[in-house]
């Protein structure tokens, strides 16, 4: 018990500086991805032993959770391409139930994603009560790749009228007023964004081409993409600096190191869920008559 403690003491170590709740300051060349908290590869077995308890611990505060039903939780990745958002996602909600976990990854708007505004297919998938949703990429794809590539907002036919030089502070606006209303309803909100480096992405995109296995993650719209590398940075960095906040923190993780980008996130979900301070849901005394008359009830067959 005081070994979990002084684990949990430990693990907040890793959280603290990549946890962006104010903008203003906010600088990406400040990140290194190449950071692992002070950790060196010796350290590896003891990282590994960190996170096997955070991804328990997870599971025992998802279960609490989803039984008190009142919460709800919204945990979104942002990344580049080859960052780790699938592996991460995998490894730390290894141990969660799924029925109270679910995964929407965010492609490119279908026909009738584009027939509405850009938050409703969000919307539609929003987290429930009780559970915890994960957006694999999310409504921010629109202040990034939308904003990156301009030809994207013309396919949105949005009445040229409203599209002005302010469209993206804009719906960086409305996103964090669309934030905002989630946590005002009882929805934990983190996000997640996975910072690698330029150089690393090369390096793991050559060994998708190297390692017959890993040929089906290679794409090579996704090497062209590294062209507009500094412009995809500039859009983090504003996207991070415009809705940051208390109830909606950003996360930037390094991400050039995938077990220690895997440790920090497992911590930060830890983390928010135990500043929630859920208890399972407790009886009443007339539901604590009912279950010994159950008892009895089974106890007499
Ligand atoms: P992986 O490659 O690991 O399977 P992925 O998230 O990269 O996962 P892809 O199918 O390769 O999945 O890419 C999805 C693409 O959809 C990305 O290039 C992303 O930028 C794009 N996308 C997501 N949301 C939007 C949006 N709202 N508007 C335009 N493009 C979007
Ligand atoms: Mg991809």
């Amino acid at each position: 018990m005081k070994k979990a403690r002084k684990d949990r003491r430990e693990l907040a170590r890793f959280i603290e500086p990549y946890r962006i709740t104010k903008g203003g300051k906010f600088r990406l060349k400040d990140h290194d991805p190449a950071d692992t908290g002070g950790l060196g590869s010796a350290d590896k077995p003891e990282a590994k032993r960190l996170l096997a308890n955070g991804v328990e611990r997870l599971a025992e505060l998802q279960d609490r959770l989803y039984a008190s039903n009142e919460w709800g939780m919204l945990v979104v990745f942002q990344a580049m391409d080859a960052a780790g958002k699938d592996g991460t996602i995998k490894h730390v909600m290894s141990g969660v139930n799924p029925q109270g976990c679910q995964v929407h990854s965010f492609k490119q708007p279908s026909a009738e994603d584009l027939d509405h505004d850009f938050l409703w297919r969000s919307q539609r998938v929003a987290p429930e009560r009780g559970s915890i949703s994960i957006f694999n990429r999310s409504y921010y794809e629109e202040v990034l790749v939308v904003r990156v590539h301009s030809q994207i907002l013309a396919r949105q036919r949005i009445p040229p009228s409203l599209v002005g030089k302010q469209v993206w502070d804009e719906r960086l606006e409305d996103i964090a007023a669309y934030e905002r209303y989630l946590a005002r309803n009882g929805f934990a909100i983190l996000k997640f964004f996975l910072n690698v480096s330029r150089k690393e992405q090369k390096r793991r995109f050559l060994e998708r081409l190297d390692i017959p296995e890993k040929h089906w993650k290679f794409s090579s719209a996704d090497v062209r993409e590294r062209n507009h590398w500094k412009s995809y940075m500039e859009a983090y960095e504003e996207a991070i600096r415009a809705t940051a906040s208390e109830h909606a923190p950003w996360f930037v993780v390094p991400a050039d190191n995938k077990w220690f980008t895997r440790l920090v996130v497992a911590a930060a979900i830890v983390e928010t869920l135990e500043r929630l301070d859920i208890a399972f849901p407790r009886l009443t005394d007339a539901q604590r008559e009912e279950l010994s008359m159950a008892r009895a009830q089974l106890s007499k067959e």
